[in-house]
């Protein structure tokens, strides 16, 4: 039996729901594979605001910094948007990812076959895409120095600095290549070498890494050609390998390829052995939260990515794709990925079909 402690945040909005549901899913698939999990739920976000007044309590980050793994919700609401900055629901992802040591975002989209009229694009150009988008999360221009609005010759001058250190390009190169031997052993890497030095580094160290990886394939393309690419063939993508603003962008494009967001988790990991974050990639969905409304595969999906990604546990993540794919085999949509000809139910009744099909 290998036991872990995972740290459980349901946040605001929806997030008490779905987070029923996927904590529902781990217990049930835990004894089929000797597993043993220890659940700690804490606050964060405006749940955190209305019991300690802060957004990331300090026992809250410890607790996950002492966990195996942290399965977030989401957080925020309009009756916390007046507050200062310091003080919002937000401010709870940004300490977690500085406090974890988050420096990589994988974001999988998956265009299933159930779903394929939900894609804005043609069937034909999105059929069979499966793909994941890995993204640097704590360099590049979000972070790099100098920045700031200055002052000179008589006008303002925005700056902001994009820079990467060899250790950064490695680290998160080590990550793609990694994700990439558990698919299908591909990794693009995405810049823009013809005209940023920044990138001709970058290029320069995923090339090296890739010798330690024989058993991947890699290639690379400048940002405007994989921007245009992800809509006009992403049948080609496996692994996408990018720096923090570009990752930005071509994760939401590949995000919207699937056409549903109450489907897509994703993971943020740091440095080997410590925890890594698992939460949907969409928000807190207030306008249908208490309501028996939400979707909550993002979630399941985002506990399957812990266990898979966090904890080394690919069977098992794969156990409770497969329930999830069996229920929306047997036609079960909540409101936001029903279509005519399907069966509309509820974030229980979904959680229950899980269940039962696991
Ligand atoms: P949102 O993702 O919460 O909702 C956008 C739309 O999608 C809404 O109509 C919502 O009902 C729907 N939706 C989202 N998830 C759904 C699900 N699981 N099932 C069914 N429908 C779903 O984005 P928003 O409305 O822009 O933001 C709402 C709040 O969430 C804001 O306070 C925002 O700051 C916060 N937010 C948090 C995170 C996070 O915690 N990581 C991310 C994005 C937004």
């Amino acid at each position: 039996m290998t036991s872990y402690r995972i740290a459980l945040i349901p946040g605001d909005g929806i997030g008490p729901e779905i987070m029923a549901v996927a904590q529902q899913v781990l217990m049930a698939i835990a004894p089929r594979f000797g597993l043993q999990f220890a659940f700690e739920t804490l606050l964060a976000g405006g749940a955190a605001i209305e019991a300690t007044g802060e957004p990331l309590p300090a026992a809250t980050l410890t607790a996950c910094q002492q966990s195996d793994g942290v399965l977030l919700a989401a957080v925020g609401g309009e009756q916390w948007d007046t507050l200062p900055n310091a003080l919002r629901p937000e401010r709870a992802l940004l300490g977690l990812r500085a406090g974890l040591g988050l420096f990589a975002n994988l974001r999988p989209a998956a265009v299933l076959p159930q779903l394929i009229e939900a894609s804005p694009l043609k069937a034909a150009v999105v059929s069979g895409v499966d793909l994941l988008v890995v993204r640097e999360l704590t360099g590049g221009i979000y972070f790099g120095q100098p920045k700031g609005i200055f002052t000179g010759e008589g006008q303002r001058r925005g700056v902001n600095t994009m820079a990467y250190t060899e250790t950064e390009i490695d680290r998160i190169a080590h990550v793609a290549f990694q994700a990439a031997r558990q698919r299908r052993g591909q990794v693009c890497s995405v810049d823009k070498a013809n005209v940023l030095e920044v990138s001709q580094l970058w290029r320069e160290r995923v090339t090296a890494i890739a010798a330690e990886y024989s058993d991947v394939t890699l290639s690379h393309l400048y940002v405007d050609n994989a921007a245009m690419q992800l809509v006009r063939a992403p049948q080609q993508f496996d692994v996408i390998l990018t720096g923090n603003l570009f990752g930005d962008i071509l994760s939401d494009i590949a995000a919207v390829l699937t056409g549903s967001i109450g489907m897509l988790p994703s993971a943020s990991v740091g440095a080997p052995g410590t925890p890594g974050l698992f939460e949907p990639v969409h928000g807190s969905a207030p306008d249908i939260a208490g309501q028996d409304l939400a979707n909550p595969i993002a979630q399941v999906l985002s506990a399957a990515m812990l266990l898979h990604y966090g904890l080394g546990q690919a069977a098992a993540a794969t156990a409770i794709e497969q329930a999830v794919t069996k229920v929306l085999d047997q036609g079960l949509r909540t409101g936001d990925i029903w279509a005519e000809g399907t069966t509309k139910v509820g974030c229980r009744a979904m959680g229950e079909a899980i269940l039962a099909a696991l």
